[in-house]
């Protein structure tokens, strides 16, 4: 007898993560099936893809300015299902009891209830929504524990460590891991153009094609601060166990270093379904639709250290590490405040990462928050970057 296809949810299905995690789906049918996507504004997409894959659930977290859903079934025939609207929504789907394996694509802290839901609900859950780790941590990873859930690493620098640990955690056997940056769109800028980059500059990445906010984020290199965080609550790493390095080629996706000196890495041509099918499929292997690397071509790889001058974000990560608490929570959320502003024309490329460390030091501690803590200090960060810009919201 053949077990039946997982169920997968896909939160966040009309981004670059959700889009691709559709693909990778697409290509294996007897293995897994969608069961519900979300969308939070782009409807019309969701619509769209919602055609090709005839999910049961489909959920719109937020406003469709004026378009009704219909009540109860989606307009394709053969598939009855249920339209669900609403924040609240996104947590229904993640902890359904039909759904196996929940795919956290939804960008920023908006991402955070579904990921708690799907923790205790004892899903497998495919995470691309770092900022839930940055946040909330300690609390993501104590409801893993407690509903039994399996946190599978969907960025490509987290997927490269869990490849390289064969889904082990770091124990003594660690030395460090090595997280690989490409560097951003300016990383060739000279450093007297940074304060007058313009959006369109910062949104052009040499080597992924992904959302605005994490495009501006690999441009400051906050990705990485953010990244030093994930994996620090991944794999049960200090601070002074993770490196940083700039490679500009994307190719070799990160490192672990062992005891003994050895290094094992992971290397693929950049392109997500890889790392998204390795958190579907662990512990299997199977075919991808991704590329692989062409070994009859030259390929050069190289590496420089990260210029803490060039992207000064990068310690703001380590310094979370560090000082665990509320620091997360305050730096996220400083961070998506000041890269809408910066989106929006209202501040200037070099604010995005002074605001977050204005913000981040003035900040409250608070060495063990519980959600509602984490909560106020991320709506208390928001305001100040406003007053810092000063815009009122
Ligand atoms: P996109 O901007 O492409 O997509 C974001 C998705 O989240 C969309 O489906 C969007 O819905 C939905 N969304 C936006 N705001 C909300 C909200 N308030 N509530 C619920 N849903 C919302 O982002 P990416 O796919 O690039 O990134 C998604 C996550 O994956 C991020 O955390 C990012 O850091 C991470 N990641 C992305 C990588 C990449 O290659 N793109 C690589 C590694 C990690 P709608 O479109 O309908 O508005
Ligand atoms: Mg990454």
């Amino acid at each position: 007898m053949t077990a039946r296809p997982a169920q997968v949810a896909v939160l966040g299905a009309t981004g670059s993560i959700g889009r691709s995690t559709l693909e990778v789906i697409a290509a294996l049918p007897q293995r897994f099936e969608v069961y519900g996507l979300s969308a939070h504004s782009q409807w019309q997409l969701l619509l769209q893809l919602a055609q090709g894959c005839q999910p049961r659930c489909l959920v719109l977290s937020g406003a469709s300015h004026g378009w009704q859903p219909p009540e109860a079934v989606p307009p394709w025939s053969g598939n009855p299902g249920r339209w669900l609207r609403g924040a609240e929504a996104l947590v229904e789907l993640a902890s359904d009891p039909q759904v196996d394996i929940v795919v956290a694509a939804i960008v920023g802290r908006a991402g955070l209830e579904s990921t708690l839901a799907a923790a205790e609900a004892g899903k497998r859950i495919g995470l691309a929504n770092k900022e839930s780790l940055v946040v909330a941590g300690s609390l993501v990873t104590a409801a893993c524990q407690r509903g039994g859930a399996e946190l599978l690493p969907v960025d490509s620098e987290h997927s490269a460590i869990f490849q390289a640990l064969r889904g082990a955690s770091a124990g003594a056997e660690v030395r460090r891991v090595i997280l690989t940056a490409s560097g951003g769109g300016l990383r060739n800028t000279p450093l007297e153009q940074l304060a007058s980059v313009t959006v369109e500059q910062a949104l052009r990445h040499p080597t992924w094609e992904m959302g605005p906010k994490i495009t501006i984020d690999s441009a400051t290199m906050m990705n990485k601060a953010l990244e030093v965080i994930e994996a620090a609550w991944l794999f049960g790493l200090r601070a002074d166990q993770i490196e940083v390095v700039v490679h500009p080629q994307s190719i070799v996706h990160s490192m672990v270093e062992f005891c003994d000196g050895s290094v094992l890495a992971q290397l693929s041509p950049p392109d997500m379904r890889l790392p998204i099918q390795y958190a579907l499929t662990f512990p299997e292997r199977l075919a991808c639709p991704a590329p692989s690397i062409d070994w009859t071509r030259p390929l050069t790889l190289n590496w420089e250290p990260a210029d803490r001058q060039r992207y000064p974000a990068l310690e703001l990560g380590f310094e979370v590490v560090r000082r665990g608490g509320s620091c997360g929570a305050v730096l996220n959320a400083a961070n998506e405040a000041a890269v809408a502003l910066f989106l929006e024309h209202k501040i200037g490329f070099q604010d995005i990462t002074a605001v977050c460390r204005a913000v981040l030091e003035a900040h409250t501690y608070d060495p063990s928050p519980g959600l509602v803590d984490l909560m106020n200090a991320d709506g208390w960060a928001r305001r100040q970057v406003s007053k810092w810009a000063g815009v009122t919201i």
